[in-house]
């Protein structure tokens, strides 16, 4: 659209805008550099004909009063920090794109006090001589797993690079087919070998492995028997695996290392939470693996972090590797997670503090509760047009973790009348707080096992905002 000379003459200039009563005011409350990049922005979307200029000069007060709240509405948002706070009201206790584990009270005022203060974190205080930062986890780990060493990096995905590189490069690794994994995009078994510089030999079929095929495929080029977690899959039916601990001949006759990779890396049976087992750091040890990986926010609980656990000189091929460098974990994570191992060291039930096992652990009882009274009170304050009702569901553990089963709980269900439950679905996603929900046969569904109980009220101001009037 082009302007005539006539609506040129009706723009604002920015000068102008900035100087109005209003904008003023807005400046206390919100940053010079926000407000001036949307009042511009505004003045030249009007330029382009993109905004619309009125001419009429008995509206213009009200014209210009408009455009000062919208860019005060624009410039609180563009101010406002990138990362930020989401209530997760969809029941996925590790949501990997919400940030996968809440860290536990100690984690985080650990954390805090790491970050406010000089430490010891690569400082061996007896002597006065340089320390490694991996000794401050390396016992809690050992002590936990049954593992004769460990070391950490930044994620599980570098664990398992790290000791591909190290263990072996140019040689070859054997996986069984059905352990060909992708988690999430990024990584995929096969180019993590690339990547590493090892050749992959596939084994057995989709849903079959023997024994009898790894020791086929064992020869002098072989560095690792690897076997990887199917954490977010399951092979069911028709099929065979085979474990650590049957494989331990063949590794001792051969001298090559078994290696496991966990993911998850759960220190305490999920069983007790009603789900189906996954396989314990503790368990893939003794079984016989001499190197697990696994990661630090999945069912642990902590921070995000990769733990490689094993064998004593093949940890210590780790440490000297240059890869290692690279690969460091910063100081808040490592004090975030020494905080969570020693929860899982000092007392009886870690469940009680490590967020997420807190949250798989609620009861349908208590959850149905709390559904009850947020339902209730929500009934209250909603537009009379919607209605909301309970209605049985699941709650998922997330980050690849016990996939094919939930945790039964109580959705509170809103179905929103005339408009589409998506629309408010995309509004509570793009509000503040922003709030993320499932939608289903047309209705929300708000699963409160992952929202605090402190966040409920916001929520529920939340919703009522954002539901058709
Ligand atoms: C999650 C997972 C990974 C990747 O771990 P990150 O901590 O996301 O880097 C690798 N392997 C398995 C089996 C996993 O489940």
């Amino acid at each position: 659209m082009s302007l005539s000379k006539e609506d040129y003459r009706h723009i604002p200039s920015v000068n102008a805008l900035l100087a109005a009563a209003p904008t003023q005011e807005l400046l206390a409350t919100c940053p010079r550099w926000a407000v001036l990049q949307e009042t511009r922005a505004i003045v030249q979307a009007m330029r382009e004909g993109l905004e619309p200029i009125v001419v009429d000069a008995a509206q213009k007060d009200a014209w210009h009063e408009r455009l000062v709240r919208e860019i005060g509405e624009r410039a609180r948002r563009a101010a406002t920090y990138s990362l930020r706070r989401v209530v997760n009201a969809t029941g996925v206790v590790l949501h990997t794109n919400m940030g996968r584990a809440l860290l536990a009270p100690a984690a985080i005022e650990h954390m805090t006090q790491v970050a406010s203060e000089y430490s010891n974190l690569e400082l061996d205080l007896e002597t006065g001589e340089r320390g490694s930062r991996y000794d401050h986890v390396r016992e809690l780990l050992c002590e936990l797993t049954g593992a004769e060493d460990a070391i950490v990096v930044n994620n599980n995905a570098a664990a398992v690079v790290l000791c591909l590189s190290a263990f072996a490069k140019g040689r070859e690794v054997v996986l069984a087919r059905g352990e060909l994994v992708e988690i999430g995009g990024s990584f995929r078994i096969p180019e993590i070998m690339e990547l590493s510089g090892c050749t992959l030999k596939e084994i057995g079929t989709t849903n079959r492995v023997h024994l009898r095929d790894y020791e086929a495929a064992t020869h002098e080029d072989t560095a690792l028997l690897l076997k990887v977690h199917t954490s977010n899959y399951r092979v069911i039916g028709f099929t065979k695996s085979v474990s650590a601990g049957e494989l331990r001949p063949l590794a001792d006759a051969t001298g090559v290392p078994i290696m496991h990779d966990l993911g998850a890396g759960c220190l305490v049976d999920l069983r007790e939470f009603g789900l189906p087992a996954e396989p314990t750091v503790q368990e893939s040890i003794a079984e016989g693996a001499d190197i697990v990986t696994f990661s630090g926010d999945k069912l642990l609980g902590g921070p995000q972090i990769g733990v490689i656990a094993g064998r004593a000189d093949l940890i210590a091929k780790l440490a000297k590797h240059q890869l290692l460098r690279t690969l460091r974990v910063d100081k808040l994570c490592l004090a975030a997670f020494e905080a969570t191992l020693r929860i899982y060291r000092d007392t009886k039930d870690p469940s009680l503090q490590i967020p997420a096992l807190r949250m798989l652990g609620l009861s349908l009882d208590s959850i149905e509760k709390r559904a009850t009274n947020f339902s209730n009170a929500l009934a209250k304050a909603m537009p009379v047009s919607c209605s909301v009702q309970l209605r049985d569901g699941q709650s998922q553990v997330g980050a690849g973790a016990a996939p094919e089963s939930g945790l039964p709980t109580k959705l509170v269900a809103i179905s929103t009348g005339e408009i589409q439950a998506a629309t408010v679905e995309a509004a509570l996603r793009r509000g503040q707080p922003a709030v993320m929900l499932r939608v289903g046969g047309g209705e929300l569904l708000i699963d409160l096992r992952t929202v605090a109980e402190r966040d409920e009220t916001a929520l529920a101001e939340a919703l009522c905002a954002a539901l058709p009037r």
